[in-house]
């Protein structure tokens, strides 16, 4: 069970365009929804929605993550917007990561400025242990973006974990759903009987008189010169009887369901 350490913002002087609210408040928030979809598809999760990046870093290492995500949300001019992530390098297992979540993660977002930077000066990418992907959901100094941020931390944490599922090669377990546990099909007990076929006697018409011909005279109990005609006769019903007395079964010329069963090895 792979386990992924969250590291939200602990930013609380950005403060989101036009709004009440700030980088490190929604981060967290993201974070949280982000950890219960995690836990939801399997994985085992430390969300660290406290203390510093420092603090965070050296609990993400201690605990021996496999994955450490930073969540931010970005700031540049007021107009740029887009999803922004960060590794250490264009090659390694958090580049990899990084190109997962931004599949998933910029389909949902408004912002259309989006890509991928290998930046190893950063605290966060260079001190962690695990590989790291540096998420920056979007821009919340664009006043319409911040907005969005602030509406739909489930969809983000949802898009995220879409992306993790992916770079793991594990199904995403949607909300509702639960883990496909394989519940085996119950194996039919066998009772030597067969419920649910006519049964034929003397003087029966039709298919079924035809199937039961076929099978007895396949079993070496003739019926007579017209063979499979599908009219049970007096031929027929002694072939029946003789059969059954032979396989133990009452031999009372009407073939039901334990007739049946003898006759078709069940
Ligand atoms: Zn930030």
């Amino acid at each position: 069970m792979k386990k992924i350490y969250l590291s939200p913002s602990s930013q609380p002087a950005n403060v989101y365009a036009g709004l009440s609210t700030n980088e490190q408040e929604v981060c967290r928030g993201i974070a949280r929804e982000l950890a219960a979809h995690l836990k939801r598809c399997g994985f085992q999760v430390k969300c660290g929605d406290y203390g510093t990046m420092y603090d965070r870093v050296k609990e993400s290492n201690e605990w021996k993550a496999d994955l450490h995500l930073p969540i931010h949300t970005n700031a540049f001019d007021g107009k740029v917007s887009g999803t922004r992530l960060m590794a250490l390098d264009l090659t390694g297992k958090g580049f990899q990561v990084c190109q997962a979540i931004l599949e998933t993660l910029d389909k949902i977002t408004p912002g259309t400025s989006s890509n991928i930077t290998a930046n190893p000066g950063l605290y966060e990418i260079q001190a962690a242990v695990a590989p790291t992907a540096y998420v920056e959901v979007d821009f919340h100094d664009v006043p319409e973006v911040a907005k969005w941020l602030t509406e739909n931390k489930a969809q983000i944490g949802a898009a995220i974990c879409q992306g993790i599922c992916r770079y793991y090669n594990t199904d995403y377990v949607a909300e509702g759903e639960t883990q496909p546990t394989p519940t085996p099909e119950p194996t039919p007990q066998p009772s030597g009987k067969i419920e649910g076929l006519p049964v034929v006697k003397s003087g029966s018409r039709g298919d079924a008189a035809k199937i039961l011909q076929g099978a007895l005279i396949a079993q070496g109990y003739p019926c007579g010169s017209s063979g499979i005609d599908g009219v049970f006769g007096a031929a027929s019903l002694a072939a029946l009887k003789s059969y059954q007395k032979a396989k133990g079964l009452t031999a009372d010329g009407i073939a039901g369901p334990a007739t049946w069963g003898k006759l078709l090895g069940v």
